[in-house]
C-alpha cells in the first residue's frame, strides 16, 4: 500500500511520521502524476485558502477530484475544509464531500484547544481520542450520505457541532490526530483504504 499526503502547506510531515509508525510507505504529492499507484491520500491542516490556491497554480485541482471519485481520501481541520463542498468564502475547494464547513468556528489562534472525543467507528470506541482543535472549523451541515462519527459538546463560549464525518471513501475530521500519539485514526483511514481496494 502507497498513501500520498498533500504537501503543498501545512502539517504534511507530521503525517508521514504517523504513517511510518505504522509501517505505511508514503509520499508527498506535489504534481498530479505523482497521485497515479497511490490507493489513498491524506490532505493535511495548514490554511485552506493557500492549500487550494496552490493546488490551483500545480494544476492539481482536477487530478484530486478525479482521484477523490476513486480512491480514499482524508482531510485533516484545512484539508477537511478543502474537501467539502461549501464553506462560505470565495476559494478553491474540491466539492468531493456534501458537506458544509464554517470556518474559523472556535475563533482565532489564541482559541485552540485540546478535548476527550468519543468517536463511533475507532477501534476501542469506549476510550476516548485526544482531540487536538487549531483554529478549527465546525461541519455545519451534511448530506444524507454523510455519516457523523464525532461530535463535540458546547462549552462556554464554545460552539458545539460535528468534528468528524465520513462519506463512503472519504473521510474529514476537523481536528489534527496526526499531532497525537493515539494512531488510531490513521489506522482506521487504512482500513478505509483497504475497503476501497476489495
Ligand atoms: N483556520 C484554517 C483554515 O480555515 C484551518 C486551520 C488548520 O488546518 N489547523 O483554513
Amino acid at each position: 500500500m502507497q498513501v500520498g499526503v498533500l504537501a503543498v502547506q501545512g502539517a504534511f510531515l507530521e503525517h508521514r511520521i504517523m504513517l511510518e509508525t505504522l509501517g505505511i510507505s508514503n509520499v508527498e504529492v506535489r504534481l498530479p502524476k505523482q497521485l497515479e499507484d497511490l490507493d489513498g491520500l491524506i490532505i493535511p491542516g495548514g490554511e485552506s485558502t493557500t492549500i487550494g490556491k496552490l493546488c490551483v497554480d500545480y494544476n492539481l485541482l482536477e487530478p484530486l477530484r478525479a482521484f477523490g471519485r476513486k480512491k480514499a481520501v482524508w482531510g485533516t481541520c484545512a484539508g477537511a475544509i478543502f474537501l467539502s463542498k461549501q464553506a462560505h468564502r470565495d476559494q478553491p475547494l474540491l466539492g468531493l464531500m456534501d458537506t458544509e464547513i464554517d470556518r474559523n468556528a472556535f475563533g482565532r489562534q489564541v482559541d485552540s484547544f485540546e478535548v476527550d472525543l468519543l468517536v463511533d467507528d475507532l477501534e476501542n470506541q469506549d476510550q476516548p481520542f485526544r482531540a487536538v482543535f487549531i483554529r478549527a472549523p465546525l461541519i455545519s451541515s451534511t448530506g444524507s450520505t454523510v455519516r457523523t462519527l464525532a461530535r463535540i459538546d458546547p462549552y462556554q463560549n464554545r460552539p458545539g457541532g460535528i468534528v468528524a464525518a465520513r462519506q463512503d471513501k472519504l473521510l474529514a475530521t476537523v481536528f489534527h490526530p496526526e499531532l497525537t500519539n493515539d494512531t488510531r485514526f490513521h489506522q482506521y483511514f487504512i482500513r478505509m483504504i483497504e475497503e476501497t481496494n476489495l
